[in-house]
C-alpha cells in the first residue's frame, strides 16, 4: 500500500484513536496521537508534560506553540517509506497552516482528512463509559468493548482506568472547544478539496469498513 498521509478529525469520542490504530495494522500507515504523547509527558512528570497537564485535565486545549513543535518532531521521525495517520492533529487553524508549512518544507503534503460525524448524546455516552490501559493506552468501553478481565488490559496486563478528562463536565468543555476552535478545519480542509466525511455512528468494523473504502486500503483493497 503506498504511504499516505492521512488527518482524522471529529470530536472526542468519535473513534479517532481506535481507527487509526485499525489502519496502521491495516495499511502500514504510523499512527500518532497528540492525545496518547500529552498524556505520556504528563505519566512522565517532563516539562512539557507539566505544562500540559492543568489543559488536558481540564478538557481545554494545550497551546498552539508547545503541541506543535510535539507533533512537527514525532513526524519527522516517521520513516519517509511508511505514511502516517495523525489522530488529534490539528485542532485548531494555525495548527492546520504550521503543519502545512512544516509538510511543504518536507516537499510533503496530506492526502486525506477523514472527519468522523456523531450527535453529542451519542459522544457523552461513549465517553463517559470509556476506559484507557494506563500502560499501552489500549482502549475498551466497559457497555460495548469491556476488557476480558474488569480493570486489567487484554494487551498488556496493566491497569485500565477512566481518563481525567472523560468526567461528564471535562466532556463538555471538551465538546465546546471542539465546535469553537477545531470545527473551522471542517471547511478549512473541504475548500483544499481533502475531506471525506464518514459516519461513526455503526460498529468499530463498520466504520473500519468506511473509512478503508474512502481511503482505498485494506478490506476493499483485498
Ligand atoms: P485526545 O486524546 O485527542 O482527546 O486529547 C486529549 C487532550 O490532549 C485534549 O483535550 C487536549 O488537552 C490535548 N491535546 C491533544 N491534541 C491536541 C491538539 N492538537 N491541540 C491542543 N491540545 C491537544
Amino acid at each position: 500500500m503506498a504511504p499516505k498521509h492521512v488527518v482524522f478529525l471529529g470530536p472526542p469520542g468519535t473513534g479517532k484513536g481506535t481507527q487509526a490504530v485499525r489502519l496502521e495494522q491495516r495499511c502500514g500507515w504510523k499512527a500518532l496521537s497528540s492525545g496518547d504523547m500529552m498524556r505520556a509527558e504528563i505519566a512522565a512528570g517532563s516539562e512539557l508534560g507539566n505544562k500540559a497537564a492543568e489543559y488536558v485535565n481540564n478538557g481545554r486545549l494545550v497551546p498552539d506553540e508547545i503541541i506543535t513543535g510535539v507533533i512537527l518532531g514525532a513526524l519527522d521521525r516517521v520513516p519517509k517509506s511508511l505514511g502516517w495517520v495523525l489522530d488529534g492533529f490539528p485542532r485548531t487553524v494555525p495548527q492546520a497552516e504550521a503543519l502545512d508549512k512544516g509538510l511543504l518544507a518536507e516537499h510533503a503534503k496530506i492526502d486525506a482528512v477523514v472527519n468522523l460525524d456523531l450527535d453529542d448524546h451519542k459522544i457523552v455516552e461513549r465517553l463517559i463509559t470509556r476506559r484507557i490501559c494506563k500502560e499501552c493506552g489500549a482502549l475498551y468501553n466497559i457497555r460495548f468493548q469491556p476488557p476480558r478481565q474488569d480493570g486489567v488490559c487484554d494487551r498488556c496486563g496493566g491497569e485500565v482506568v477512566q481518563r481525567a478528562d472523560d468526567r461528564e463536565d471535562v466532556i463538555r468543555t471538551r465538546l465546546a472547544t471542539y465546535r469553537e476552535q477545531t470545527a473551522p478545519l471542517i471547511a478549512y480542509y473541504t475548500q483544499r478539496g481533502l475531506l471525506q466525511s464518514v459516519d461513526a455512528d455503526d460498529t468499530v468494523e463498520k466504520v473500519q469498513t468506511a473509512i478503508e473504502q474512502a481511503l482505498g486500503c485494506g478490506k476493499q483493497s483485498e
